[in-house]
């Protein structure tokens, strides 16, 4: 889907702004994982589910539902026969995601569509309704407690809003330090050296550690969120709309910081974001969410240059080209429908330029459509 002329992989906000803004020193045009290593791969090569084995996380057939009960108004109305019933709002419906080490897997949707819930059940942060959390083909129910607090630690979450994630009446001493204190990853006493080296791998000036959040600008806040994960040596990192809040150029930069610790410290992340341009810059693979279930998924550079499903085509076609006097934007027809009554079937046949009579009563199944590329759709089902 990259505009003709423009390298792909190359920054999509750039393309917004009718600029170029790859990192000086960093090839364009070629694929990241390339860019970890400083040799270019083909898309073939690029996938990354052949070249590790087993899962690091796993979910299976994971749902979350969020019921708003009743209140006593509520209920006395019922006693008058309002016959008011509790909302149950659908946030993610049986989702399967396996996610290999040192992967980097994007996760793309509309505002409302679950991503973000996925990956608060991903570290664990909320409980499941129903499905399975692994790690290393291990289950990560019914943990002792303290298995299970080691076990976070190897999980964290870098959030939105750098400024809301951190606790203005801490310094950052504290912020970054507080944590490996109290797990008992270091010593009391070797708190400041500790936090210090941690802010310099993050691209922040140790000495700056005695202030408070609101003393630094937003990217260098978003580095301190980013320093603060990394404190507790996780393994598996997800990033919550991470660079959304900055600038187009410091978005870039955070970018490339993610991507430069990514190859030295091994981790792997999943990376939500609703702009297909960072994703596509960063990621590995791509899960595309409608309404909290899958609908496709596939090695980046594939699913970006023959998208399958209709709401990829949709999100890929919204996202548009800039291109001096070649502009183009399709908007996606409709709005996302209700998580508290998702329509039955396909939940994108509202909106779905081809759908037909079986999409608005059967919901298709995930199914492989080319070697590590999936999709739910019934036209896949159709003859060729
Ligand atoms: Fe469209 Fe039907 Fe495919 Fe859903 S299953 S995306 S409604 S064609």
């Amino acid at each position: 889907m990259s505009p003709p002329g423009r390298p792909k992989g190359e920054y999509r906000s750039a393309q917004r702004e009718g600029t170029p803004v790859d990192p000086p020193g960093r090839p364009k045009g070629e694929y990241r994982s390339a860019q970890r290593e400083g040799t270019p791969v083909t898309a073939s090569q690029a996938s990354p589910v052949a070249a590790t084995p087993a899962p690091l996380v796993e979910l299976s057939r994971v749902s979350k539902r969020f019921v708003k009960s009743l209140d006593v108004s509520a209920r006395i109305g019922n006693l008058l026969g309002a016959g008011l019933r509790e909302e149950i709002v659908h946030a993610v419906d049986g989702v399967d995601l396996a996610i290999k080490p040192g992967e980097v897997v994007g996760l793309v949707g509309e505002s409302g569509c679950g991503k973000s819930t996925l990956g608060r059940l991903a570290v664990g942060l909320l409980p499941l309704s129903s499905g399975e959390r692994r790690w290393q083909g291990k289950s990560l129910a019914g943990l002792a407690p303290d298995a299970a607090r080691r076990q976070q630690l190897k999980m964290q979450m870098i959030f939105q809003d750098p400024y809301a994630s951190l606790n203005p009446r801490m310094r950052v001493a504290d912020i970054v330090g507080e944590a490996p204190v109290a797990h008992g990853l270091i010593k009391a006493g070797e708190k400041s050296e500790y936090v210090a080296q941690q802010l310099t791998r993050v691209g922040l000036d140790g000495s700056l550690m005695r202030r408070f959040p609101h003393q630094f600008s937003g990217g260098q806040r978003a580095r301190i969120g980013i320093a603060r994960a990394l404190a507790v040596k996780p393994e598996f990192l997800v990033c919550d709309e991470s660079v959304a809040a900055l600038d187009v150029s410091i978005q870039a930069q955070v970018l490339n910081l993610f991507m430069d610790l990514q190859s030295a410290l091994h981790l792997t992340y999943l990376f939500i974001s609703h702009d297909l341009g960072v994703v596509e810059h960063i990621s590995d693979r791509v899960v595309i969410m409608y309404l909290g279930r899958v609908v496709e998924t596939g090695p980046t550079p594939e699913l970006y240059a023959a998208p399958n499903h209709p709401y990829t085509q949709a999100l890929l076609a919204e996202a548009g080209k800039v291109e001096p006097k070649k502009r183009t934007f399709v908007p996606i027809q409709g709005e996302i429908p209700s998580p508290l009554a998702p329509p039955p079937g396909c939940h994108f046949h509202p909106r779905c330029p081809y759908a037909m009579p079986i999409c608005r009563t059967s919901a298709p199944d995930l199914r492989e459509i080319a070697p590590a590329r999936w999709s739910s759709c019934h036209l896949n089902d159709l003859p060729r």
